[in-house]
Order: structure tokens, then sequence, then C-alpha cells
């Protein structure tokens, strides 16, 4: 596997690939790898010749108040595992590198940037669709695989990709969960073990929801109060839940019938998101 830390050192290593037209699929990451990741780059690996994985924990995704300094960072071990998957390259620029102090341009999908997870965090999505479409232009890979877990994230990604007409297919791969359901994140490594066991809830709520819905209940306002009392019962602060059109995250209607429901919580000191994505049986 090749590691490059520098743009000119990707570029370099980069140039042998590209003077062969061989296909690059791209997995960006900010680390501390789980079997989340690894089904992403797993997957990675059958759509295209070459298999490019990053590794940046971006500061312009994080707010004041988010967890940029404790956010787990674990090179050695990612590395590792890259490695044993047979990554063809690992990329993990410095900050000033990709945000030069001449830097002046901010990617920004209005309107999807100020929802859901927006709201609590005003300008995530602005550093996410940034060093997303920055990654993109370093790499230009063919194809981009991003998880399900972030819903919002690849909806986002799909009309940056399609607004600025990249030429690049965006997957999207399930989301991998424990044995109880809960979605694998690097930020699980900041629940206490109590903590990590009500943090399942989130997924039986989101289950429940939805079988609610499948079960012909007509009132989506009820069924999300109903899940952000139960959560609140339960010792969650919920941020939103909110049932939408899978396709463009417009609240849903009785019509729509590729329905996902997203949902962010904070448990202790730890914020969890979270959904699930169904057809509606006619
Ligand atoms: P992150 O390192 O958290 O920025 O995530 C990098 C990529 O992995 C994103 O596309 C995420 O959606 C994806 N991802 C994170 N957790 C999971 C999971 N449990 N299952 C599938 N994909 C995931």
């Amino acid at each position: 596997m090749i590691y490059s830390t520098s743009i000119q050192n990707l570029h370099d290593s980069l140039h042998e690939w590209r003077k062969h037209q061989e296909s690059i699929a791209f997995v960006p990451t900010m680390g501390n790898l789980h079997a989340g990741h690894i089904e992403l780059i797993k997957i990675a690996k059958t759509k295209a010749k070459r298999v490019v994985v990053s590794i940046f924990v971006n500061p312009l995704q994080f707010g004041e108040h988010d967890d940029f300094t404790r956010y787990p960072r674990t090179l050695e071990e990612d590395s590792r595992i890259l490695e044993a998957l047979d990554a063809d390259l690992l990329f993990h620029p410095t900050a000033q590198d990709i945000y030069p102090e001449k830097a002046q341009t901010i990617v920004s999908v209005h309107n999807l940037a100020n929802q859901y997870c927006g709201v609590a965090r005003p300008g995530h999505f602005d550093g996410v669709a940034t060093i997303v479409c920055k990654l993109f232009n370093l790499i230009t890979p063919t194809i981009a695989v991003f998880g399900c877990k972030d819903f919002q994230q690849l909806t986002l990604i799909k009309i940056m990709v399609r607004d600025l007409h990249l030429p690049i297919e965006i997957l999207g791969v399930k989301t991998i969960r424990d044995t109880h359901g809960l979605a694998l994140s690097s930020r699980n490594s900041y629940l206490t073990e109590d903590e990590t066991k009500q943090a399942r809830l989130l997924y039986q709520t989101l289950t429940h929801a939805k079988e609610k819905i499948i079960t012909h209940h007509t009132d989506f306002t009820k069924i999300e109060q109903t899940a952000i009392d139960n959560l609140k019962a339960a010792g969650f602060t919920p941020e939103y839940f909110k049932i939408c059109r899978s396709n463009d995250l417009e609240p849903a209607q009785l019509i729509d019938n590729e329905i996902v429901i997203l949902t962010a919580a904070r448990l202790g000191k730890t914020r969890l998101i979270d959904n699930i994505a169904f057809s509606k049986p006619v």
C-alpha cells in the first residue's frame, strides 16, 4: 500500500494509474476504522482496479463545541487494517495542505445543509461538501463509496455531484450494526457501558416507527412525536426524528413510497445519528 501524506506525493502516486487509465474507487473516512468502514472498502475493491482510502479528521466540519480535539485518531491500527484489506493507497494529508491560508472557497449545498443535522451543527455540511469536493478533485475517482449510516451526508454528496457535473458515481452502502442493532460509529467509543446498552433504543425506535408506517398508520406527525417522547423518557436528548422521502429528504407525504426516517439524539456527552430506509407496501 502506498502511504501519501502530501498532495504532491499523491499526484506522483496516481500518475501511473492515470497513465494506464486504471479505474479508482475512493472511500473517504476520518479514520478509527471499524467494520462499517471495512465493508465500504471491501465493496470498493469490487468496483474498480484501484482503491484509495483517505483518513482526514476535517476541521472544517466540526463546530466550536464539537469533538474535533477528542475525535479518536488511530492511524497505526488503521494502516494495519488497510494493509490487510489490500487497499492500494492511503491518503492522510495535513490540514495545512488541504486548507492553505489563502483558501477562500467553500462548497455549500443549499437547502439540505441547513436541515436535520445541519440545524444543531451549522456549517457542518459546508465542511463536508468542501472536503469531499477537494478530495474528489485530488483523487479523480471513477466511483466513491459512502455509508447509508450518514444518510443526509450521502444525499448531499449526490446532489453536489449532480449540480457540479462531477463525473463520479456515488455508491451508498448499508449500515453495519452490532448484534443489538446499534449502528457502528467511531463516536460509540465515547459511550459508557450503560449508555451503550441504552443507545440500542435509537434503532429500536426507528424500527418501531417503520412498523407503524408499514401497517398503515397515517399520522406521521404523531409517529414522530411519540418517538421523540419515548427517546426522552429513555434518557436521550433528541434533536430530531423525521419521516422523509428517501430521494430528496423532503418531509414524506402519504403518497410517497420510498421512505427514510432520520434521527439524531444525544446520550450523555455523545451525539448519535441513525436512520432506517424502506419501501412502503402498496
Ligand atoms: P467517518 O469516518 O465516520 O467519516 O465515516 C466514513 C464513511 O464510513 C462514511 O461514508 C460513513 O457513512 C461510513 N460509515 C460510518 N459508519 C458506518 C456504518 N456503521 N456502516 C456503514 N458505513 C459507515
